[in-house]
C-alpha cells in the first residue's frame, strides 16, 4: 500500500504498473510484460459482473499473480457516462491518473486495430507531459518523471497469442480471460472483443471448448454487416480471412 498522508513526502516508486481489466490482452501483457502491479480498476461497466468472477477464477487458477494485483473498488464510476455502444469517453485518462499514484512506467494495452484517441501517440505524448507536470518536486511530493508505454499496438492480437504460447505459458488461461462487451455468461461471441479473441486463439490452434461463445459471429447479419472493419485491420484481417475460410464461412467476398 503505497501511504499517501500529509507527513510523507510521495515518492517516486520506480514501479511499472499494467491496466488489468482481466480480458484476453491483460493475460498476454501481463505474462509478455511481467510488470510490477497490476491495477484493476472496476468503473461500473456493464460487463463487470462477469469480468470479476473471471478474475476471480484466473487468480484461482495461476492466471494472474495476486501478489501484484491491487483492485481499487469503489473509485470510479463511469457507468452513468457509457453510451449504447459502450464508449465511455476519457476512459484511458481516468485510467491512467489513477495508475499514476502507483507508478512511474504506466503500460496501456492496446493491438494494431485498436484505434481509439485515448490511445495514439499524441494522447500518450501528452498525457506524459500532463503528469510529470503534475509530479514535479513540491513539498508533499519528490519529482517523478513518467513513461506512458503500450508496446504492442503494432501486434496482432494472435502474433501475441504465439509468443505467449511459444514461452510455454498455459492457454487455460486465455480461455479463463473475459473480454466481452455484453457482459453475458458464456460471452456472446458476436461482439467485437468475442470475435477478435476467437480469431486469436483459433489461427493459433487453441481449442474453443463447445459453448464457450453463445453464437458463432459469422452467422450474425449484423456483424456480417460491419466485417470490413476487421477485415481490413493490418494483419488481422488475414487472421480473420484464414479462420472464415477454415470454418467454411460463406460468400466472404460479398461482406466486403
Ligand atoms: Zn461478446
Amino acid at each position: 500500500m503505497i501511504d499517501i498522508t500529509p507527513r510523507s513526502r510521495h515518492p517516486a516508486t520506480g514501479k511499472s504498473v499494467l491496466l488489468y481489466s482481466g480480458g484476453l490482452d491483460s493475460v498476454l501483457f501481463d505474462h509478455l510484460l511481467a510488470p510490477d502491479i497490476l491495477l484493476h480498476v472496476p468503473s461500473g461497466a456493464r460487463y463487470e459482473p462477469a469480468e470479476r468472477d473471471r478474475l476471480a477464477r484466473l487468480i484461482d487458477t495461476g492466471g494472474v499473480d495476486p501478489q501484484r494485483l491491487t483492485v481499487l473498488d469503489d473509485v470510479l464510476d463511469l457507468a452513468r457516462f457509457e453510451r449504447p455502444d459502450g464508449v465511455v469517453p476519457n476512459r484511458n485518462a481516468f485510467l491512467l491518473l489513477f495508475s499514476s499514484i502507483y507508478g512511474e512506467t504506466l503500460y496501456l494495452g492496446a493491438v494494431v486495430g485498436d484505434g481509439n484517441l485515448d490511445k495514439d501517440d499524441a494522447f500518450f505524448a501528452r498525457m506524459t507531459d500532463l503528469l510529470d507536470h503534475m509530479w514535479q518536486a513540491t513539498d508533499w511530493n519528490e519529482a517523478r518523471r513518467f513513461e506512458i508505454r503500450s508496446p504492442f499496438r503494432d501486434r496482432t492480437k494472435a502474433g501475441l497469442v504465439r509468443d505467449y504460447l511459444g514461452r510455454g505459458f498455459d492457454p487455460a488461461h486465455l480461455l479463463t480471460s473475459y473480454s466481452c462487451h455484453n457482459g453475458s455468461e458464456p460471452a456472446c461471441g458476436v461482439c467485437g472483443p468475442c470475435a477478435r479473441k476467437r480469431v486469436a486463439l483459433a489461427v493459433n490452434g487453441v481449442a474453443i471448448p463447445d459453448g464457450y461463445f453463445a453464437a458463432e459471429f459469422w452467422e450474425d447479419a449484423e456483424w456480417r454487416g460491419g466485417a470490413a472493419k476487421f477485415l481490413d485491420i493490418p494483419g488481422e484481417g488475414d487472421d480473420f480471412r484464414a479462420f472464415l475460410a477454415d470454418v467454411g464461412a460463406p460468400a466472404l467476398d460479398s461482406w466486403t
